[in-house]
């Protein structure tokens, strides 16, 4: 599992930094990328990229803002021709995204060959994408946007080879069947599987939010708690909290605060305002925590199995 940045930039796009798309790699875990937002050039980030338009097989949209979501119809256009011809794609997204792309479909005469299916989402809204379940969260903007919750399911944990060998099981498909089943018998003793395996392997947790001012909320709190990785707005970082609140967007110092009592393994602050110099925001990543990092455009972070015992 990988997380990549392919927009960082808020608003406006600059020759460093494009509008706002992040792509979920669970091509190990459930073959396929999600897409999550599509800000205007998504195509052509993702030409720099090793990504298969064609294994794009889920996309969630934060909010109906331009710098999220105007990569979108280039985007489902293309896929066609990439090879997604017949391969179905669902689109989660704020009430107002199906009549978007169906009007601009409709009049640019465009035509998809493969099933495009659009689900409009709510505060609370669950979502199962395979072995994924997506919790939809409302936030903070001047239009709906929303955070999505990404929570892989718990895994069975390996079989203890060593300890079937003690009691004279030798390897071979035998050990499959075993794994398969709850109890096992062995020259007439009867076991319980559960003895002979190592422990549940955790899902991971990846918080995606689209913009929103800061949400001190405690139930949202510890929807996003024990993320392996965090991602979050910071429009603004140099000391303008109160602007910020007041345009509905985050200021660095706040999130940071309002985490503090927030378990993550990783944090990532995006959405970054181009009038920033990159002195200065070299100057500001300095000053973060090891694990809290400021988007740029290909920022990618791999997001291991977390080993037992960590937070
Ligand atoms: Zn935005
Ligand atoms: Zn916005």
């Amino acid at each position: 599992m990988q997380f990549t940045v392919l927009g960082s930039g808020a608003g406006l796009p600059s020759k460093k930094s494009n509008t706002q798309s992040y792509i979920l790699d669970v091509i190990d875990e459930i073959n396929q990328y999600i897409l999550i937002d599509a800000g205007e050039a998504l195509q052509h980030q993702i030409l720099h990229t090793n990504i298969k338009p064609s294994k794009v097989k889920n996309i969630f949209i934060t909010h109906l803002h331009g710098d999220h979501i105007y990569g979108l119809p280039g985007f489902l256009s293309s896929r066609a021709h990439q090879g997604g011809e017949n391969l179905p794609l669902t689109i989660y997204g704020p009430k107002g995204l199906k009549e978007w792309l169906t009007v601009t479909f409709e009049i640019s005469g465009s035509r998809l060959n493969y099933p495009l299916n659009i689900i409009e989402v709510e505060h609370n809204s669950q979502i199962k994408v395979e072995s994924f379940n997506i919790s939809v969260y409302l936030l903070e903007h001047t239009i709906d946007s929303y955070l999505y919750v990404f929570t892989e399911e718990d895994k069975k944990g390996a079989l203890n080879t060593n300890k079937l060998q003690e009691i004279g099981i030798k390897p071979g498909p035998i050990y499959a069947d075993i794994k398969n089943s709850s109890v096992f018998e062995y020259e007439g003793i009867s076991y319980n599987t559960a003895d002979f395996m190592g422990p549940d392997i955790k899902g991971r947790k990846i918080s995606v939010h689209g913009d929103t001012r800061i949400v001190p909320d405690s139930e949202y709190l510890s929807l996003v708690d024990n993320s392996d990785l965090i991602v979050h707005e910071a429009t603004y970082l140099d000391n303008e909290n109160e602007k910020a609140h007041q345009y509905f967007h985050s200021e660095i110092s706040d999130v940071l605060n309002n985490f503090r009592d927030t378990r993550y393994n990783h944090l990532l602050l995006s959405h970054l305002s181009n009038r920033y110099e990159e002195v200065f925001l070299a100057d500001i990543e300095k000053k973060l925590p090891s694990n809290v990092y400021l988007a740029h455009d290909f920022f990618q972070l791999p997001i291991p199995h977390r080993s037992r015992g960590n937070k």
